[in-house]
């Protein structure tokens, strides 16, 4: 890091020596898992610089900004419309955390059978060692499964300016109403934080600047459907991951700048594994900095992720919100059709996820899927089963991954992913 951030990570409250442990850890791991990588695109040094400051200068920008007024809200989901928190002027920052860090703590609160994801919030609150959540001025947590619903009844006692967003269960009219109904609560919720008045113009703004972040990524990932790949599913993970996170505009310019020379890339068949390598696409569970275990195995044992349907992949940014409204009510309508089209497995029934699991493996020109699950995560679990007995039937090969965010079963994937590769290649 380029400044001495200590003096403002002491002002946000962070336990600068549990703080420094866990940046050692990444910081090990981000050079570990993407600087050995060969043939990456230029254009990856901009995410090992926003990597590389991910605690520092984004975390200065977010209170240089607060200082000036504006509001930085967190949240766990892709429910959360960021065309909302634009609309009021304000920051949206993703906090899932994808470390094992001070479960220990979490444990106190929550069963032993909980999902790393859920657990790893709680530790790094209860850690002190989030800066993204101590810059938050509010934090929205979402009823989608049973494990983040429970867990926000009791997060609430350690973190007061949570805010709770209903989510529906079955994709039906009514429960389109209810999620419109939700996201109207919110934006009134939001207005009232932030003391600005959410406009038609400054709506269809924020609505903007989301699609085009969208529609960058889209291009990049689009571009993966080439043989030989040009990016790695890492890469492109952390492309994902940055969504999340960075200014949206600057993140734009720099993935649009990713996605030509991406497609220099393809018109000279350049690739960063042979032509031919077995073609790998995830489904399942999001995957938040720093969980890059499972992609780091596949892509180290000879394969390439092409594609991935997870909420840091396409659930996150393919949809697009449609742009054509003219009143705040109109959009926000467009904006629910937009997002009720998520396919999460909290839905029930569920049948477009698989179907457009089908899709995308036809679209990427992959060999094989990768169910990805972390335990304890009924939704996506129950689902795989599915999944799996579909893709059967096609005679799509597919391996199930279950597993946390320890580092204990690392061996033992790569034995399965190994041999999954080799059926691939028959
Ligand atoms: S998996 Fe479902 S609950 Fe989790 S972030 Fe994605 S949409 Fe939200
Ligand atoms: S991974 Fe599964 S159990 Fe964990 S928060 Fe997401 S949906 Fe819930």
């Amino acid at each position: 890091m380029a400044e001495d951030y200590r003096p403002m990570w002491t002002e946000q409250g962070l336990d600068l020596e549990t703080h420094d442990a866990l940046l050692e850890t990444v910081g090990e791991m981000y050079g570990k898992t993407f600087m050995s990588q060969k043939n990456r695109p230029d254009g990856m040094a901009y995410f090992d610089f926003v990597m590389s400051e991910v605690h520092g200068l984004r975390i200065k920008e977010l209170m240089d900004a607060k200082k000036q007024g504006r509001k930085v809200i967190g949240s766990f989901c892709v429910y959360v419309p960021e065309e909302l928190v634009l609309s009021v002027d304000g920051i949206s920052v993703g906090l899932c955390a994808g470390a094992e860090f001070a479960f220990d703590q979490a444990e106190k609160y929550l069963p032993r059978t909980t999902c790393s994801l859920i657990k790893a919030a709680f530790g790094f609150k209860l850690a002190r060692v989030c800066p993204y959540v101590e810059a938050s001025n509010m934090i929205v947590g979402e009823n989608t499964c049973d494990g983040k619903k429970k867990a926000y009844e009791i997060m609430k006692g350690i973190i007061p300016s949570l805010y709770i967003l209903d989510l529906p269960q079955m994709k039906s009219e009514e429960g389109k109403d209810l999620l419109r109904m939700e996201y109207v609560v919110f934006a009134k919720k939001l207005e009232q934080m932030s003391g600005k008045k959410i406009t038609a113009e400054s709506l269809r703004k924020g609505i903007e600047i989301v699609n085009a972040k969208r529609m960058a990524v889209n291009r990049v990932m689009a571009l993966r459907s080439a043989d030989p790949a040009p990016i790695s599913g890492l890469d492109a993970l952390l492309i994902n991951q940055v969504f999340f996170y960075d200014d949206p505009v600057r993140f734009t310019e720099s993935v649009n700048k990713i996605a030509d020379e991406l497609e220099e890339r393809v018109k000279k068949k350049q690739g960063v594994v042979p032509d031919g390598a077995p073609r790998v696409f995830l489904s399942g569970c999001p995957m938040a900095v720093p969980n890059w275990k499972v992609p780091g195995i596949i892509e180290t044992s000879g394969a390439i992720i092409v594609g991935e349907e997870l909420c840091t992949g396409e659930r996150g940014h393919q949809l697009l919100t449609d742009e054509s409204g003219k009143t705040v009510d109109d959009m926000i309508n467009r904006i629910t059709d937009r997002y009720f089209d998520i396919h999460c497995a909290v839905f029930t029934p569920n049948p477009r996820r698989l179907e457009r699991i089908r899709e995308m493996f036809g679209q990427y020109g992959a060999h094989g899927v990768i169910d990805y699950t972390l335990q304890y995560c009924q939704p996506y679990q129950i689902e795989g089963g599915a999944i799996a007995d579909d893709l059967k039937k096609e005679g799509t090969p597919m391996l199930r991954i279950d597993t946390d965010y320890s580092a204990g079963d690392t061996e033992q994937i790569r034995t399965r992913v190994q041999a999954f590769i080799e059926q691939m290649k028959k």
